[in-house]
């Protein structure tokens, strides 16, 4: 049997990898001696299988050095990455990138497209007319010293062991296993040049990690893989039972991040950019602890500075700065419905990964990847968990350019949503910090 066959077969009986062993397997990847099938059935192995602590750190060092490492040491202070692990209508982002900037701490991202049912950083940029995610890793370092505040598409160069790997998994049921995941996460944030990582581990029915105690797995081997390779990470466990805020989709949720920026946006919004943004301040050393922190970001967004900031860094990638006080500039679907409650009661519940397919269904995302995003597509919620409807209220409006997708979408939405007649409570939206 031929190396490459013995380590798959090894990691289908049960065996550990040395890190020499790992090291090889991505190699070979990566090197065109281990064909994409071998990979998929590697990768199936593995997620069956399991990988243990000393195998995952190997595997995350291996796929951070399959390309180019940005070099970040030029830009003073300490360089923080914030990542979400992925959910439905999250736009932290939008808002943590120039408000934490505004702050004081540099911050340098290299983002992701939609995966699944999930939104990307990418795809809602994208949607600002003339933005553009390709300036290259060298404008990416001087526009970070030059304005605090930089987000690109990650580029080929820079762990393409990790895109090759991910469309595999992709395809063959291996994205939801820990290892993997941490791998894959903590890979781009070591190559991106982060001192510091702030991760996002979302748990929920819109989340990649739909209980508790995976997403609490997936926070602790992060933090462990993350300072076993030199840098400090911080993991907050957060609520994705709903959408974050009442947008979900690209333009309609940088307009819901501008609204934020300017002291007006959803309470849940706002209060995760207070959480997670504190953290970052922190690991940024701008602030001594949470109390200061959140003292910061508040007076960033009374003061305008964080709204400014946003400005400057929108229109330094290209993108029209005009939408930040004005967001009629951005796109909006041709086509509109209101969808309304069939039943009265209380919205007890979302199947939030239900309502980022009736996002897709509308185009807001892609079944495929490579395939285009209506950048005006979208639904905006009406209700969170907790209120009360009558038959006939609002629950949501939808936004397409496609009037043949509202139909289905409309179906979709209506079964995300559960109506009882009874009690519920909101759940908390931070269930645990981790360090
Ligand atoms: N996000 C990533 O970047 N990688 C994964 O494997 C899952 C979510």
């Amino acid at each position: 049997m031929r190396s490459v066959e013995r380590l798959i077969a090894a990691k289908r009986d049960g065996r550990t990898h040395t890190t020499d062993e790992v090291q090889r397997i991505v190699g070979a990847f990566m090197d065109g001696e281990m064909a994409d099938c071998q990979m998929a059935a590697w990768l199936m192995a593995a997620c069956i299988r399991g990988l243990d602590g000393d195998e995952t750190v190997a595997l995350t060092d291996a796929m951070a050095r399959s390309g180019r490492m940005i070099d970040l040491s030029g830009i003073p202070g300490v360089k923080v990455d914030k990542h979400s692990t992925g959910g439905v209508g999250d736009s932290t982002t939008l808002v943590l990138a120039p408000l934490v900037a505004s702050c004081g701490v540099p911050v340098a991202k290299m983002s992701g497209r939609g995966l699944g049912h999930t939104g990307g950083t990418l795809d809602k940029l994208e949607s600002i007319p003339g933005f553009r995610v390709d300036i290259g890793p060298d404008a990416f370092i001087a526009q970070v010293r030059d304005i605090g505040v930089a987000v690109i598409a990650q580029s080929d160069d820079v762990v393409p062991a990790d895109k090759r790997m991910y469309e595999l998994r992709d395809l063959t049921a291996t994205v939801s296993s820990v290892p993997l995941i941490v791998a894959s996460v903590i890979s781009k944030k070591l190559a991106g040049g982060a001192d510091a990582i702030v991760l996002d581990v979302k748990c929920g029915s819109g989340a990649f990690m739909k209980d508790e105690s995976q997403a609490r797995a997936l926070a602790d081997e992060s933090i462990r893989v993350g300072e076993a390779l030199g840098r400090t990470v911080t993991a907050v466990m957060t609520d994705m039972s709903q959408p974050l805020g009442y947008a979900v989709g690209n333009a309609l949720e940088v307009r819901e991040a501008i609204e934020t920026l300017r002291g007006d946006g959803p309470p849940d919004l706002w209060e995760l950019c207070l959480v997670l943004g504190s953290e970052m301040l922190v690991a940024g050393r701008v602030a001594a602890d949470e109390v200061a922190a959140r003292g910061l970001l508040a007076d960033a967004v009374e003061s305008g500075r964080a709204l400014a900031t946003f400005a400057r860094w929108i229109a330094a990638q290209g993108g029209d700065p005009g939408v930040a006080e004005d967001v009629s500039r951005l796109p909006v679907g041709a086509h509109r419905r209101v969808v309304k409650a069939r039943s009265g009661g209380l919205v007890a519940a979302f199947d939030g990964e239900g309502v980022g397919r009736a996002a897709m269904g509308l185009g807001a995302g892609r079944m495929r990847r490579g395939e285009p995003v209506d950048p005006g597509a979208g639904i905006e919620l009406a209700v969170k968990i907790g209120a009360r409807v009558d038959p006939g209220d609002p629950l949501a409006t939808l936004h397409t350019n496609e009037l043949s997708r509202l139909d289905e979408a409309e179906g979709m939405l209506v079964h995300a949503i559960s109506i009882i007649d009874g009690e519920c409570a909101p759940p908390p939206l931070v269930m645990e910090i981790r360090r």
